[in-house]
């Protein structure tokens, strides 16, 4: 899979795919990441990419032509998906990550600023994503979050695909707590369950506890799925007994 990034700032994102997983991928040639200086697309002497607010107001917007030409210039095929990151779009999430994995490219438009002229949004890009209810200063932060997440979707690229349908939202719930060496820690013990040995007791616990961290801190994943019939049970008998919070 391929992600291209428009950018006026290539430098920023010069280091953030050098390490860990997504580089392994890149050098397995599992993803490709492009990166392209939108000021490669602006014509004139300045290679002037924004201009001033038509109406008057604060600060530059990006001009229209560089970006229809880049995007236009870098997009590989009609399967190609074209965002503009903006904090106005479709909240990024889990399983957008999913769908946008299984496309051949997608390209991501940074805008800074005052952000980018409507014309792009309206006629170029295929949507807008936002990672969060902020602003940021630029798209590039949003560009790399939404690459990072995208590609643990892309198979093969994270070692053990069970794990990455274990992480947290993959099944609706948030992941169960993990815990490693050493057993104790002052005074703080690892649940026995998990030395035990019986397989099909730790997935049991796990499970439960999955259920109820999400009931705790995420109430709202519960709300919006279809339980099964066993997720249902569990989450009835905390109700009945109240919240468990027993470690051992
Ligand atoms: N005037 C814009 C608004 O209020 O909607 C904000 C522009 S912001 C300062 C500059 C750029 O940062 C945006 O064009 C966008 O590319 C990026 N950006 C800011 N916040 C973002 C977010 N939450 N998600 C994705 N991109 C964001």
């Amino acid at each position: 899979m391929r992600f291209d990034i428009i950018t006026i700032f290539p430098e920023l994102l010069a280091s953030v795919f050098s390490g860990g997983v997504v580089k392994k991928a890149l050098e397995k040639k599992q993803l490709e990441v492009w990166v392209h200086d939108l000021r490669d697309f602006a014509h004139g002497r300045h290679r002037q990419v924004d201009d001033r607010p038509f109406g008057g107001g604060e600060g530059m917007v990006f001009k229209p032509e560089p970006i229809f030409e880049a995007v236009e210039s870098i997009r590989q095929s009609s399967q190609s998906l074209v965002y503009l990151l903006s904090p106005q779009g479709v909240r990024f999430d889990s399983g957008l990550a999913q769908r946008l994995a299984c496309a051949p490219q997608v390209v991501l438009i940074c805008g800074r600023y005052e952000g980018v002229d409507e014309r792009v949004s309206r006629n170029l890009v295929d949507g807008e994503l936002s990672i969060g209810d902020y602003v940021l200063t630029g798209g590039e932060p949003a560009a790399w979050v939404v690459i990072d997440a995208v590609a643990r979707f892309v198979p093969g690229v994270v070692g053990k695909e069970g794990s990455v349908r274990q992480d947290s939202f993959y099944s609706g719930l948030l992941d169960h707590p993990h815990y490693t060496r050493p057993r104790s820690f002052r005074g703080m013990k690892v649940p026995k369950v998990l030395f035990s040995g019986d397989h099909a007791k730790i997935r049991a616990w796990r499970r439960k506890k999955a259920l109820e961290k999400t009931l705790a801190l995420r109430p709202d994943l519960l709300e919006r799925q279809k339980l099964t019939a066993e997720n249902k049970k569990i989450l009835g008998s905390f109700t009945k007994k109240g919240k468990d919070n027993e470690p051992h």
